[in-house]
C-alpha cells in the first residue's frame, strides 16, 4: 500500500584528487543513486568536473552539508585527515592502505567510535569477483600451500608517485596490501610472518621487492614474492593446493579463477561500486568496518625483515 521512502542521497566529499580518485571514486559515486559528490579538495589536482578546493578546511566550510569522506590521498597523511574529518562529524572511508602504521589506523578506529561516526577501512581487492568462490573453495578442503606472486611494473602503475618509497609509502607492500587483503580474507585462520626479505634501493625508504613466508596456526606454509621491477607480463596471482593434490589459480587480482586447469570465471574489474555500495550501507545501518589485518601483516614483515641494499631506484 505505502510505496518504500526514498533515501536522501548520502552527499561525500573526496580528499586527494590524484589516481585513484579520478580513476576509480568519482566514477563509482556519481553511478550509484544512493550517493552525491559533492566536492572534492587537493592541493594541485582540479579534475575537470568536480567543484574543487585547496584543503580539507575550506572544502568543508563551503559544504557543510557534507556527510562523509573519502581520503585517497597517500598513507602517510591519512591519520592527520582523518582525525579532522572525525573531528567534524563526518563519516570516513579510508583509501587502502588505512593509514601508514598500525598504531596511526587503531587510532582512527577509536576516534570515529567515540564520536559516533562510521568507518571504513577499504579493500578493493576484497571486491574482486573471485574471491568469494576462492574463499569457499579453501574453507571446504585441508591446504597444503599457498604461493603469492605480485608482481608489477612500479614506472608503469605508479608514475611520478615519489610518496610511494618514502617512509609509510610502503613501497611495492602498496600493490602487495592488495594481495594480503584477498589472503586475509580467504584463510579463515590468523596469517603469521615468519620471514621476510625486503630488498630496499639504496636511495629509498621503502621495498622494492620482497620475499616472504608465512604461516597459520594450523600450518598452512604461505609463500609471497612482490617485484615492482616486473616488465613484460605483469601477474597478481594467488595459487592454492589442497592436501589431495587440487589447484586453484585466482588471477588478475581477482577477476579470474582457474580450478584444476579449467577456467572458470575471467569478469571484467569492478571493485569500487561494490566498495562505494557497502560504505553506503554501513553510514546508514549507523556501523564501521576497521579490518586492519593486512596492514598486521606488513608491519609484522617490516618488524621482522631483513633488511638487504638494492640498487638506486631511477624512476
Ligand atoms: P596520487 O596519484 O599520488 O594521488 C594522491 C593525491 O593526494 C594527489 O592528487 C595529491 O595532491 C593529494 N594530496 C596530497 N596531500 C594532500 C593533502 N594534504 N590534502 C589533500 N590532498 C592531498 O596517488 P594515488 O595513486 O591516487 O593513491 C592514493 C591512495 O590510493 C594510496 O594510498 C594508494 O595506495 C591508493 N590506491 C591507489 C590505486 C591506484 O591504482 N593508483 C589503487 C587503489 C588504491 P596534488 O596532486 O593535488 O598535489
Amino acid at each position: 500500500m505505502f510505496g518504500k521512502k526514498k533515501l536522501k542521497p548520502l552527499k561525500i566529499g573526496l580528499v586527494g584528487l590524484g589516481k585513484i580518485a579520478v580513476d576509480q571514486h568519482i566514477p563509482s559515486i556519481r553511478a550509484n543513486p544512493g550517493l552525491e559528490l559533492v566536492a572534492g579538495c587537493s592541493p594541485n589536482a582540479r579534475p575537470d568536473d568536480v567543484k574543487a578546493y585547496n584543503s580539507l578546511e575550506e572544502m568543508l566550510a563551503a559544504h557543510p552539508e557534507i556527510e562523509a569522506v573519502a581520503i585517497c590521498t597517500p598513507p602517510q597523511i591519512r591519520h592527520t585527515i582523518a582525525r579532522q574529518v572525525i573531528a567534524a562529524g563526518k563519516h570516513v572511508f579510508l583509501e587502502k592502505p588505512p593509514a601508514a602504521t598500525l598504531g596511526e589506523a587503531e587510532a582512527i578506529a577509536d576516534l570515529a567510535k567515540a564520536k559516533g561516526v562510521s568507518v571504513l577501512a577499504s579493500w578493493h581487492s576484497r571486491f574482486a569477483p573471485a574471491v568469494e568462490t576462492t574463499r569457499q573453495w579453501i574453507a571446504a578442503r585441508t591446504i597444503k600451500s599457498i604461493h603469492v606472486v605480485w608482481k608489477e611494473n612500479v614506472r608503469q602503475w605508479h608514475p611520478g608517485q615519489k610518496w610511494i618509497f618514502e617512509a609509510g609509502g610502503m613501497g611495492v607492500f602498496d600493490p602487495g596490501i592488495n594481495s594480503l587483503s584477498i589472503l586475509t580474507r580467504i584463510v579463515a585462520e590468523k596469517v603469521v610472518v615468519k620471514k621476510a626479505d625486503l630488498h630496499i634501493p639504496v636511495n629509498c625508504e621503502a621495498p622494492i621487492q620482497v620475499e616472504m613466508d608465512m604461516t597459520t596456526e594450523s600450518g598452512i606454509a604461505i609463500r609471497a614474492d612482490y617485484d615492482f621491477l616486473q616488465t613484460g607480463i605483469q601477474t597478481w596471482s594467488i595459487f592454492v593446493e589442497s592436501d589431495s593434490g587440487e589447484k586453484l589459480e585466482l588471477n588478475m587480482g581477482g577477476t579470474g579463477l582457474i580450478i584444476n586447469g579449467t577456467e572458470i570465471m575471467k569478469e571484467k574489474e569492478a571493485e569500487y561500486p561494490g566498495l562505494y555500495a557497502h560504505f553506503e550501507k554501513l553510514v546508514r545501518a549507523g556501523q564501521s568496518d576497521a579490518d586492519f589485518s593486512p596492514l598486521r601483516v606488513v608491519a609484522d614483515a617490516m618488524l621482522l625483515g631483513k633488511r638487504i641494499a638494492a640498487p638506486e631506484y631511477i624512476e
